[in-house]
This record gives structure tokens, C-alpha cells and sequence, in this order.
């Protein structure tokens, strides 16, 4: 059975197994830092040495880590300890992003690679011709890909992302569904919290101080991370109807909010509109602006301008240690970006003497952002309690 556990699953057994805290430890530990020897493991977690060579056994047996042997150096004495690692050879997560446009499938091996996304147009308010897609048909045909695509990994979890709040799906309710569909847990978390998830456990080491992570594609988000953690609620502060003090119209009934002055979708309707492009699509208008056309270039220069700004807004009100700007609005075109800095350099009205902030990239690659988002949910909830997903699927399927 699983229980419920906030917005994920969690589950319960009567087999006796290291306890959910050491085992989750000791594979976000292994997963940051593998290859890694287990002393090094027992350093890394401030679990006992005992408790981490129960552990790894049991993640040894559920498949979830192997050893290397071949990374031993050679010419060590004795019988060496080996090096650990995840082990993405046997287990996978599937991710669901909700964008508002378009929903992407993505499954990921356990340790973090993407071995495969689909993109299915249309969102939650449906397509320009048709119905909204169901989301819960959608990750049905995702699985069944995967299985024939990849048969020898196992589905563990399941992760659905998007920006709640900003699209008109409950994802409480589409969780209970998903699970209903599927019998697999699934966990639910706001996309760009998501994309802080994936960022953090790409990045060697530990990250001290704060970070705001902030994204923008058609909705805007921004959520603040202290010490390498996040807000326990796994939710996100919504920036698409901050007001930026331009005239555009926006659904919500204001004029100038962050989303329609700096979506991408809206930007490509106004291109549309004056007759710069020839469809409403931003791949058209970056196309026309890399091939010199003025207007193209003005219209995503001034977007820049607006981001760059808010951007400033929101480090004066939070002070982070640094900022991670994500999402296509920032990087679809990297032409522009300089005008984002720019903007926000010259926005920003922080006292002096505070440290001055940069603006970061990801750690990972941009253009896959949100299928790293939705898998990176999907492994939270695997690494939170490695063991039960293991035998609460394999029970299943059996
Ligand atoms: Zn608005």
C-alpha cells in the first residue's frame, strides 16, 4: 500500500530494511558523488559504518547501485573497497511537464540520464484547433513507448511538474489519477522548485548561502533556495502577472503583466500580428532575428529588457547569494542575453557594499529543461525512500 506523504507516495512494508532516512542519504550521496568509496559514503552522510554497509547492500540488491570494480587503482593492496555508483541500467522514472502550450514526456535512467523525451502540442487550455489532451492518456502511451523502447528498464516513478496556479489542472487531483492509471508513485511539485531540484543535484558539491532560481518560457516562476534546500512545500512563487508597467493586455484583466510582455508565446503573436513573421511561433521570430531582420530583433531585445528588469526586482526583494535564470525566455535567443544583463545591472537598487550578483546558467543543458524538471521530480521521490519504491513496484508487477 502506499501512504500519502504530502504531494507524493510513500511506501510501507513489513520487511525489515534499513530505515527511508539512511537509505535516502546514502543514494543522494552515492548519486552526487559516485564513483565513491563507502568511507567516503560514511563521511559524506554522518551515518554509522555499519548503517551505510547495510545500506549499500540492500541498494546493491534492489539493483538500484553497482559496484566498479574496474575503477579500482590498480597496485592497491589487499581487498580493496570498491567504488559505488547508480545504476541506470535496470530502473527509470517518467516525467510529465506541463507547460501551457505543450505537454513533454521524458524518461530518465535512475541516475539522471535522459534517454528519451516526446512532445505532445497542445496544454492545458488546449490547442489553436481542439480539447486539451489528457494528461493521464498521454503518460499511458509515454509508458508503453518506453516499454517497447526500452524494455530492459523498469518504470519506478512517476513525476508530473508544471506551473500549478498558472494552468487550470488540480495536481492533486491529476496525481490521484495518474496513480489510479498507472499503480506507481507519483509525485507532484511545481516545475521551476523541479528545475532547482535537478539543477542542485548536477552541481558538484554542496551550494551554500541562497539561490533564486528563476524561469520563464509562457509563465514565469521563481522559487529561493537556502543551503542546497528546498522550500519544504516544494512550491513556487508565481511571476506571470507581476506588473512591469507595460501596456500589453493579459488575460487576468491588467495590462503589462511579466507573462504576455515576455512570454514567448504572446511575443510570437505580436510578431505575427505586425507582420515580422509569417506564423505565430517564437522559432520564427529567433529565425528572423538570427537571419538580420530589425523588427524581430527589437521585439526580443525589449523582452530581454524585461526580463533583465524583473530579474532586478526580485533580487532587491530577496537578497540572494546568486540567481540561476532558466527557461526559454531567458535562452531561446543568446544573442539577446547581454541585454538581460544589462537590464538587470542597471535595475537593481541594492545598497552598496552588497556582494554584486551574477546571473547563472543551469547546470545542465537549457534546452532540455523541462524534461529534466519532470524526471528530476520523479527521482525526488525515488531517492526519498529508494527501498520501498523498489519493493512496492516489483510486488506489483509481480
Ligand atoms: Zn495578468
Amino acid at each position: 500500500m502506499y501512504e500519502r506523504n504530502g504531494y507524493g507516495w510513500r511506501g510501507g512494508s513489513a520487511v525489515v530494511r534499513p530505515s527511508p532516512v539512511a537509505a535516502s542519504a546514502v543514494i543522494q550521496s552515492i548519486r552526487r558523488l559516485g564513483p565513491v568509496l563507502r568511507q567516503d559514503l560514511v563521511r559524506d552522510t554522518h551515518v554509522s559504518t555499519a548503517t551505510v554497509a547495510r545500506t549499500v547492500s540492500s541498494l546493491l540488491a534492489a539493483g538500484l547501485i553497482r559496484e566498479r570494480p574496474d575503477l579500482v587503482p590498480s597496485g592497491v593492496a589487499g581487498r580493496p573497497s570498491l567504488p559505488l555508483e547508480i545504476d541506470g541500467r535496470r530502473h527509470a522514472v517518467l516525467g510529465l511537464h506541463v507547460g501551457k502550450h505543450v505537454l513533454t514526456t521524458a524518461l530518465a535512467s535512475i541516475d539522471g540520464r535522459v534517454l528519451v523525451t516526446g512532445r505532445s502540442s497542445g496544454g492545458p487550455d488546449g490547442t489553436r484547433s481542439g480539447a486539451a489532451p489528457d494528461p493521464v492518456q498521454v503518460i499511458s502511451r509515454a509508458l508503453l513507448r518506453c516499454a517497447s523502447r526500452f524494455p530492459r528498464h523498469r518504470v519506478l516513478t512517476i513525476g508530473l511538474v508544471g506551473p500549478w496556479g498558472d494552468v487550470p489542472w488540480d495536481p492533486a487531483d491529476l496525481r490521484d489519477r495518474v496513480q489510479r492509471s498507472t499503480d506507481l508513485p507519483v509525485a507532484v511539485t511545481d516545475h521551476v522548485a523541479a528545475l532547482a531540484a535537478a539543477d542542485l543535484l548536477s552541481r558538484p558539491g554542496r551550494t551554500d548561502g541562497s539561490t533564486l532560481y528563476l524561469y520563464a518560457r509562457d509563465t514565469m516562476g521563481f522559487v529561493l533556495v537556502r543551503d542546497g534546500r528546498l522550500p519544504e512545500d516544494g512550491k513556487a512563487g508565481r511571476l506571470t502577472h507581476l506588473p512591469t508597467g507595460g501596456d500589453v493586455p493579459c488575460g487576468c484583466g491588467e495590462v503589462g503583466c511579466l507573462g504576455v510582455s515576455a512570454g514567448d508565446t504572446p511575443l510570437a503573436v505580436r510578431a505575427h500580428r505586425a507582420g515580422v513573421v509569417d506564423r505565430p511561433a517564437i522559432a520564427a521570430v529567433v529565425a528572423a532575428a538570427r537571419g538580420g531582420d530589425p523588427a524581430a530583433l527589437a521585439l526580443l531585445r525589449e523582452r530581454a529588457r524585461i526580463l533583465g528588469r524583473a530579474t532586478g526586482v526580485l533580487r532587491d526583494m530577496l537578497h540572494p547569494d546568486r540567481i540561476v535564470v532558466a527557461g526559454q525566455a531567458f535562452t531561446g535567443f543568446p544573442a539577446v542575453y547581454e541585454d538581460v544583463l544589462a537590464a538587470f545591472r542597471a535595475s537593481t537598487t541594492s545598497a552598496s557594499g552588497q556582494t554584486p550578483v551574477d546571473l547563472h546558467g543551469l547546470a545542465h543543458s537549457p534546452t532540455a529543461v523541462q524534461a529534466v524538471a519532470a524526471t528530476s521530480c520523479a527521482l525526488r521521490l525515488l531517492y526519498a525512500d529508494p527501498l520501498a519504491v523498489v519493493g512496492e513496484t516489483r510486488a506489483l508487477s509481480a
